[in-house]
């Protein structure tokens, strides 16, 4: 990844830059010497799922932090609960984060690693008293727990003998007992007001397959019970999280503080939250199985392989979480900054194409009829390295049926009977007809060209008001475009009436597929993943799965069109409107 600049590199007068609380704290931290100068962080995702956005923002912390401080990072599957995970998820995920940029070097490791060690603390706690198996079933302990309003109880079992709870959990851990029948639990306070304090559950009994440790074990610790002590194990200095486990850090801190080891500061932050999107892997993982999508890279998820797959770059992604930033506070973004990031790297990085969506045949009448010519296209004007291409053009061409109108309002400058409008690149034409279907469609246009104005300029300086797209008939590739919209319609796709969930508020025209699109000649062998700007339409992708050979599949990446900009400049107005009406 590229370094930032150093503000206080020589020649560099801008002022130091303000810090979010995360970089405050770590700062503050290096300054005091408080972890010995060292940044360890970690990315510990649950191999339940793909990895989405959301987690892009919490690898773009963990990672970009250790970059930016000079630190590690490692990469950890916090993998104790075996019946939820899967090798797929593990292999994707690995390949999401390296694909976005960052690397864990040889430090993957696996919260199954430490099962060993683990079992060692849990017994530990039980030789100190502070750990007790429990043989209430999952509904009664539910019910001893309490509410946030009432203490809970405390269990029969709660005071068994150290000798007893050592050997219930060696039996448990023999395989001596069926599913649910004993549980090993903290003892720390029934009536805490931190439902988390009130003997939380350490270990279970699961007579599951590991996909990593196989049979070997029939007892798994909770992730309360593993996650510090993963941290803690590797060292980690600042374990950075989610908001939902600022509850769970007491917990955290208590295990790792009666077993008298390694303390790593947890740090939570706001998810990542986005309009008309779920960021959920539970929730994402039901539009899949339940067939909404047709599967988890699907071009219109968040996940990070469905993003991938749409067109999004890397590049995009972290500029997008680096302008969200960090907080406290949880918020939802929206989508439009997202596509801004996202246009803006494409804009750099795009060749320029043509292609047409919904095909016109357009014929010119005084153009010879085989003759062909090869006109000059600029393929970047962001990027003049980018160099020119030529693109044919010849008596047949298409184009986009919504560029004509038979019988034009006022406000529409595009191509109309007797109207001369620019083919980019080409010439000025000039509709002089048009055939119609039985039905009354058109479907052809005759035209006529001016030859002088080859390259799109006319010698006597006369003007038009718009310039197409346009593509050769016989020299165009056939393709299948699919067009996307947000997978919800509602900003908050969780906002339902009773009785339903997010579901009821899916997007009916999310996806719509084109056929027999026409695009221009150099994309004929164009492999999965190539991003392309259609000129006037948007930026594209070929689509990596269902494109092959002779079969050429596009995916819209984003339209043109930012309405971030605009939705940006109507705030900076409404807020300088306040301010003004405040003095
Ligand atoms: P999900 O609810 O989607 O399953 P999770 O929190 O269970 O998410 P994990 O696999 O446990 O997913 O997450 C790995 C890391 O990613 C955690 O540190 C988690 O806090 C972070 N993370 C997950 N979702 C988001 C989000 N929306 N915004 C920021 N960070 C997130
Ligand atoms: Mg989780």
């Amino acid at each position: 990844m590229p370094k930032k600049p150093d503000p206080k590199a020589a020649g560099d007068s801008r002022p130091p830059r303000s810090l979010d609380f995360l970089r405050t704290i770590l700062e503050d931290d290096l300054k005091t010497g408080r972890f010995q100068g060292r940044v360890q962080t970690r990315f510990p995702p649950e191999p339940n799922g793909y990895l989405h956005i959301g987690h892009a923002k919490a690898i773009c912390l963990d990672f970009g932090l250790a970059e930016e401080y000079g630190g590690l990072c490692n990469m950890r599957f916090d993998d104790t609960n075996p019946t939820k995970e899967e090798r797929e998820y593990m292999v994707s995920i690995l390949e999401d984060v390296r694909w976005l940029g960052f690397d864990w070097g040889d430090r993957l490791y696996h919260a199954s690693d430490y099962f060993e060690q683990l079992y060692e603390f849990a017994c530990q706690l039980i030789r100190d008293g502070k750990a007790y198996v429990d043989s209430l079933t999952a509904t009664q302990i539910r019910e001893f727990r309490g509410t946030l309003t009432e203490p809970g109880r405390n269990s029969p079992y709660r005071n068994r003998t150290v000798e007893e709870n050592l050997d219930l959990f060696e039996r448990m851990r023999n395989g001596e007992f069926p599913n649910g029948t004993h549980v090993l639990r903290a003892r720390i306070d029934m009536a805490s007001g931190n439902l988390n304090l009130r003997d939380p559950v350490m270990y279970r009994i699961l007579h599951a397959s590991h996909p990593r440790t196989g049979d070997k074990w029939c007892i798994y610790p909770t992730y309360d019970f593993a996650h510090g002590q993963s941290d803690s194990i590797e060292r980690v200095t600042h374990s950075i999280c989610t908001l939902e486990f600022e509850d769970h850090r007491p917990l955290y801190d208590w295990f790792l503080e009666n077993l008298g080891i390694y303390r790593s500061q947890q740090i939570e932050f706001a998810r990542l939250n986005i309009t008309k999107t779920i960021l959920s892997k539970r929730k994402l993982s039901r539009l899949v199985k339940e067939g909404y999508v047709s599967g988890w890279n699907d071009p219109r998820m968040p996940t990070l392989s469905g993003m991938r797959r749409r067109g999004y770059t890397p590049e995009a992604i972290r500029d997008f979480c680096a302008k969200v930033g960090v907080s406290k506070k949880d918020s939802i973004v929206e989508a439009q900054m997202l596509e801004h990031s996202l246009r803006r790297h494409l804009n750099q990085t795009s060749p320029r194409v043509m292609g047409v969506l919904r095909p016109l045949r357009v014929v010119i009448e005084n153009y010879p009829c085989d003759q062909v010519e090869e006109l000059t296209a600029i393929n970047n004007p962001e990027c003049p390295e980018a160099g020119v291409r030529k693109v044919p053009f010849s008596r047949v061409l298409y184009l986009e049926r919504e560029d004509f109108m038979e019988d034009p309002p006022r406000r529409f400058f595009r191509l109309a009977p007797g109207r001369e409008v620019r083919l980019r690149y080409a010439y000025f034409i000039t509709c002089v007809g048009v055939v119609k279907d039985e039905e009354g469609r058109v479907v052809e246009l005759r035209c006529t060209y001016d030859p002088a104005t080859r390259g799109g300029d006319a010698p006597d300086g006369r003007r038009v008001k718009a310039t197409l797209h346009w593509v050769s008939a016989t020299h165009a590739v056939n393709a299948q475009v699919r067009l996307y919209d947000s997978l919800f319609t509602k900003d908050n796709p969780y906002e339902v009436s009773t009785g339903s969930d997010f579901i009821s508020n899916l997007n009916p025209d999310s996806l719509k597929v084109l056929e027999n699109c026409k695009l221009e000649p150099s994309l004929a062998d164009a492999q999965g993943g190539r991003r392309v700007q259609f000129e006037r339409l948007g930026y594209f992708c070929v689509d990596s799965e269902d494109s092959s050979p002779g079969r050429l599949v596009f995916n819209r990446t984003v339209t043109l069109r930012d309405a971030w900009a605009k939705i940006r400049k109507s705030r900076k107005k409404a807020t300088r409107k306040r301010r003004r009406g405040r003095r």
